[in-house]
């Protein structure tokens, strides 16, 4: 019997595992220096934490999610998104109690039930900031500028920023009102989707990228207009704080995003390079979750960036040092195992990535093996070589070899590096 993965979750392979590695080394470094810390949240949560927060009309709450019962009939799902967790733990770990802004991050897989594309899987990795405690623009702001510093670090270029804000309980009710009517007159030009959706939730139809509900959508009222003044400031506040920084953005008054406790802000970092699935990362605002939750009422943001996109849009554009082994200790003759554990022991504890042979095999064809992995050097311990304590040592490509005690030759390997 063959068996293979499920379908939409791949095996992430040490070739381009490398490549992940790069990201999220650059990931944490550059998180870190803003005072984001490392949060690791559990990938199985009770379903309520998502069906309540999510919002039940939305995609990944109606068809997306993975969820089932445990053993012991609890309704479980398997985390689509990062943040209903990390709001859980900041209110059950009462960390509003420590001084603010409390400020994570997390990195790990995410799962939907989607239908598997290129770009697009079940099982797919994000790379996810929060932070809780601040009401000003200036967090969401500093967002967008860690996001462009992050993508210039990975030679990200043809990337777009674009905003839009969604309003506040004061403010979104009436434009839901305008929405509504002015749907309700268009509702058999729209998908059978947006059909439903016109009726749970409308303002999922914005986003629609179906044609015929497009064509509709043409001079529908949008959100920014119907703003209430504190809205309205902290969007020109935001747009400000983008002027500072010269990020270049757009306004789209389409943005709604796919989860339903966004509050304001909103924003997507799209790009032109990866055809349909062209949403690399995206946040905004929920200042109504913490306390939706039963916490203290508390303003948050937040983003997160899909990996996989982010692995392919710049695989080909990172020089990534290779993590093939450098030098192969070969020995030639029986009952050297001890000798060649000393020496390798001494060259990887210079740093150099070494393999040698682990059974018994003729030093030709250690050295054939040696010459497949590509190593640059060969260092050959036999009887003699333990004798005098020099090592025979060969340097592949170049074809040169010569004789060294151990010192000396870490000192080759050092310069050669
Ligand atoms: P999309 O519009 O592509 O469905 P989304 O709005 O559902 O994206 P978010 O929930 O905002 O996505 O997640 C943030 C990022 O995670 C996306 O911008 C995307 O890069 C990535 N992402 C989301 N869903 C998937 C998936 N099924 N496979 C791979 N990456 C994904
Ligand atoms: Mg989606």
């Amino acid at each position: 019997m063959k068996l293979n993965s499920l379908r939409g979750m791949q095996d992430i392979l040490p070739e381009e595992s490398h490549v992940w590695q790069h990201i999220e080394e650059n990931a944490r470094g550059l998180l870190e220096l803003y005072n984001y810390n490392e949060i690791r949240p559990p990938i199985l949560e009770q379903a309520e934490l998502f069906l309540r927060s999510i919002g039940e009309d939305t995609d990944i709450v109606e068809k997306e999610m993975y969820i089932f019962n445990d053993k012991k009939g609890r309704r479980v799902a398997l985390r689509p998104e990062g943040t209903a967790s990390v709001v859980r733990a900041y209110i059950q770990n009462s960390l509003f109690n420590n001084p603010s802004p409390q400020k994570f991050y997390y990195i790990g897989p995410m799962f939907r039930y989607e239908r598997p594309q290129k770009g697009r899987l079940r099982q797919f990795h994000q790379i996810g900031v929060e932070c809780f405690g601040i009401a000003a623009p200036s967090v969401e702001a500093e967002m967008l500028w860690i996001l462009k510093q992050f993508f210039k670090k990975l030679n990200l270029k043809n990337l777009t920023y674009e905003i839009n804000s969604l309003g506040c309980k004061k403010c979104r009710p009436s434009y839901k009102e305008s929405l509504f009517n002015f749907l309700n007159h268009k509702i058999e030009n729209l998908c059978s989707d947006c059909q439903r959706r016109f009726v749970k939730n409308p303002l999922r139809v914005l986003d629609c990228k179906v044609p015929g509900c497009r064509e509709v959508l043409k001079d529908v009222p949008v959100m920014i207009d119907f703003l209430c003044n504190d809205c309205k400031t902290h969007f020109f506040g935001f747009q400000k704080e983008l002027e500072d920084y010269e990020i270049k953005y757009s306004v789209n008054p389409h943005i709604v995003r796919g989860l339903d406790y966004y509050t304001g802000t909103v924003f997507e970092v799209t790009t032109t390079m990866l055809g349909a699935q062209n949403a690399v990362a995206a946040g905004g605002r929920y200042d109504d979750l913490v306390g939706y939750f039963g916490g203290p009422k508390t303003p948050a943001a937040g983003f997160a960036i899909g990996m996989e996109r982010l692995v392919e849009l710049s695989k080909d554009n990172l020089s990534i040092e290779s993590k093939k082994p450098i030098v192969y200790v070969a020995y030639a003759g029986k009952g050297l195992d001890r000798e060649v554990k000393r020496v390798i022991s001494e060259i990887r504890k210079e740093g150099f990535i070494a393999e040698r042979a682990y059974e018994d095999i003729s030093l030709k064809n250690q050295l054939k093996k040696a010459d497949k992995l590509g190593v640059e050097w060969v260092i050959i311990v036999g009887e003699e070589e333990i004798k005098s304590s020099l090592y025979k040592w060969k340097k592949m490509k170049e074809g040169t070899q010569g004789e060294a005690g151990l010192e000396e030759i870490i000192k080759l390997l050092r310069e050669g590096r």
